[in-house]
């Protein structure tokens, strides 16, 4: 059996997107000795933006460079960073919190989580089965497989225009399938798809299925307001109908709501001493970087109080 490497740290923050990278200037400016974690590479989910335009001081950045910023942030006041570290087993209600990984044990006095949140999905027939062969949930990384293609993009909100916007870079044409008949996205992002002449709307209509031999050919969908059913000839789909928390190592240890957000007061405690959650995997009512990064200052300050009033123990 590998023996696991045993690391002590005032303040653990799981996930490096502006939640956890916010979180982690804080936490290491009040002083505390700060480690950040992911599963995947540092950057969560904005590093896949294409353009952010409503982060302030920053009226057009990539997502990628933005979050390349907030850790180079990071590093200046001293932060540790693990990437590619999956959580294998967590304590959360001692006062020392324990955080498996692979081949490390993390300890600490209080924990951040901001994990964030995944592509949901659509849950119909052929989604799964066509993953990776012509059903994509990142337009920035496949765009380019679809050069001269026909795609459908599921959704309303702001990602499934702007991503339908960049898909026409390459697509021939693309289709944006929306299940009502007006967009929750931004109004300045709607008129820009809708001034794109690539882009063609179909409003009141659910996909069924997705079809196809080796690779997607067809989608099915179904108009809601006539119950007809047809089928479109495309080579690509592109679900964009929002995200779920990942949540799933803390299942059940920890108040959420129904749909597993977590939930905390508005300092980010959540219903356990010492645990914290910011960011997109929290019940809030904005999901955007400049809420995360707000969120993130807020869990670090009041982790930096909860520390100080700790009874030392070694770590
Ligand atoms: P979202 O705003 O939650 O929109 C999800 C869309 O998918 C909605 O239009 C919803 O329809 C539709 N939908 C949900 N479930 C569906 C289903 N089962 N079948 C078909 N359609 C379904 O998600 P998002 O666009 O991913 O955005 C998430 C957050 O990130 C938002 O706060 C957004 O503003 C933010 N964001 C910001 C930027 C930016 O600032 N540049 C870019 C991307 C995202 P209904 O409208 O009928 O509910």
């Amino acid at each position: 059996m590998i023996k696991k490497e045993i690391l002590n740290f005032d303040v653990v923050i799981l996930g490096s997107g502006p939640a956890g990278f916010s979180a982690a200037i804080y936490s290491a400016r009040g002083n505390l000795k700060t480690a950040v974690i992911d599963i995947n590479m540092l950057g969560g989910q904005p590093s896949n933006y294409l353009e952010i335009e409503n982060y302030p001081a920053f009226s057009l950045i990539s997502g990628y460079e933005l979050m390349e910023k907030f850790e180079q942030h990071a590093d200046k006041f001293g932060v540790e960073k693990f990437p590619m570290q999956e959580i294998i087993n967590l304590d959360l209600t001692s006062q020392i919190k324990e955080i498996e990984t692979q081949d490390k044990i993390f300890k600490s006095k209080a924990v951040i989580i901001a994990t964030g949140a995944q592509s949901k999905k659509l849950n119909i027939k052929g989604e799964e089965e066509f993953k990776s062969r012509g059903v994509s949930y990142c337009a920035v990384c496949d765009s380019a497989f679809y050069k001269d293609k026909t795609v459908a993009v599921v959704g309303g909100g702001n990602s499934a225009l702007e991503e339908a916007i960049y898909l026409t870079k390459f697509a021939k044409k693309v289709y944006i399938i929306h299940r009502r008949d007006n967009f929750r996205a931004d109004k300045i992002i709607c008129s820009r798809a809708c001034k794109n002449d690539k882009i063609e709307f179909i409003m009141n209509s659910q996909p069924l299925e997705i079809k196809g031999s080796n690779c997607v050919e067809k989608l099915v969908i179904k108009d809601l307001k006539t119950n007809k059913i047809k089928d479109l000839e495309i080579q690509g789909v592109f679900p964009y109908i929002g995200y779920s928390p990942n949540t799933e190592k803390f299942n059940g240890q920890l108040e959420q709501t129904k749909d597993g957000f977590i939930e905390t007061n508005i300092n980010m405690q959540t219903s356990l001493k010492g645990v914290y959650a910011a960011g997109d995997v929290r019940n809030t009512p904005l999901r955007q970087v400049i809420t995360a990064a707000s969120d993130g200052a807020i869990a670090a300050n009041s982790a930096v109080k909860y520390i100080e009033t700790l009874t030392p123990v070694i770590v």
